[in-house]
């Protein structure tokens, strides 16, 4: 058995790529990671002598060939920050979209056993009440959301059309050890731990259904390993939190002033709550297993005790 883990060096990719290590220690893993700014071999630290690692592109189709046959992929690759898709959003598309139909490409050559797409909540677009379901339209509000629900499209069309056997997850917001630090969480934990002003958009009542990556890396093992082909299932674990619940949690973990907190001007088309119903993946037995205070509080000490792994980015000006 062979998996291929694309993006397997940035922040859930690489949590995941940790999870199979241990989970299916028979199984030969193989990461494929273009290392962009958000991509980093130090998150693959622990585990590198355990899979192979190939540095490439997965818009090009000679670098997703280097992988070699592979019965399933992981597809986590992607540009991912919002921010970054408002003021760039070419390579969202080209990752993102042309990317996603490259390796599925790819896959339609192999005998796969399953493609797994990673998606996101963002790709409903906000509600105000109530939760989505997998069935609901989809209505994307920036660039990067739109890219990735194109890319779901595409895989899905794979599997009408050709029998690709394609599964697709929808998480919620993440958090958890080794997020890049322009993420809300590891922003913010890193200005508390600077003295710095935690910088909130808005009024900070945007409400994000918080998810621990552990959590999830589970939730797509249950979808690989129990899901059916064609479905797609949502991953979230019910811990909705304003963004300006979510400072004062890390400030108060940290023993930090409220006072540091500062409103900052809107970010534009700022989806303003996302809320997703878990039953369909649920009834394959999955559930979060890390309540939501105890993993924001490892959250936290994982940033305290690894400054090793965010200083540079920090002095770098990277963050
Ligand atoms: P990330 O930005 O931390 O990591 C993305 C990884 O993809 C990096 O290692 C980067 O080097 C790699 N990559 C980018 N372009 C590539 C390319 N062309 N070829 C090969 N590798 C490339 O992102 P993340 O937060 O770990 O998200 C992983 C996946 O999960 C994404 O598909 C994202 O849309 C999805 N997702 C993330 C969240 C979240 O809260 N972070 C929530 C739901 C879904």
């Amino acid at each position: 058995m062979r998996f291929l883990v694309t993006g397997g060096a940035g922040f859930i990719g690489s949590n995941f790529v940790r999870y199979l290590v241990e989970k299916y220690p028979d199984t030969e893993i193989v990461v494929l990671d273009k290392l962009t700014y958000a991509g980093r071999q130090e998150n693959l630290a622990d585990v590198r002598k355990k899979i192979t690692f190939i540095k490439g592109d997965i818009c090009r189709e000679g670098d997703i060939k280097k992988a070699g046959a592979c019965d399933v992929i992981f597809n986590f690759a992607a540009e991912t920050h919002v921010d970054r898709s408002i003021t760039g959003p070419d390579l969202f598309v080209k990752t993102d979209v042309l990317g996603t139909c490259a390796l599925l490409n790819y896959a339609r050559e192999h005998d796969i056993s399953r493609y797994i797409q990673i998606s996101t909540d963002e790709v409903y677009g906000s509600i105000r009440s109530g939760s989505f379901h997998e069935t609901d339209i989809l209505d994307p509000s920036s660039p990067y959301s739109a890219s990735k629900a194109a890319a779901e499209h595409l895989a899905h069309s794979y599997f009408r059309t050709y029998d690709l056997p394609v599964i697709t997850t929808r998480s919620s917001n993440n958090f958890g050890p080794y997020q890049y630090p322009e993420k809300l969480i590891p922003v913010l934990i890193l200005k508390a731990l600077s003295d710095q002003p935690l910088p909130i958009y808005g009024t900070g009542l945007n409400v994000r259904d918080w998810l621990y990556v552990g959590d999830n890396c589970t939730g797509i093992d249950a979808a690989y390993s129990r899901g059916i082909p064609g479905e797609i299932y949502n991953l979230g674990a019910g811990n909705e939190r304003t963004n300006l619940e979510i400072a004062k949690i890390i400030l108060s973990v940290l023993h930090k002033s409220e006072d540091l907190i500062t409103f900052i001007q809107d970010r534009a088309g700022h989806d303003f709550r996302y809320s997703i119903s878990s039953e369909k993946i649920r009834s394959l037995g999955w559930s979060p297993s890390h309540p939501f205070d105890e993993a924001m509080a490892r959250t936290v000490e994982w940033y305290v005790k690894n400054s090793w792994w965010w200083k540079p980015l920090v002095l770098a000006g990277r963050s």
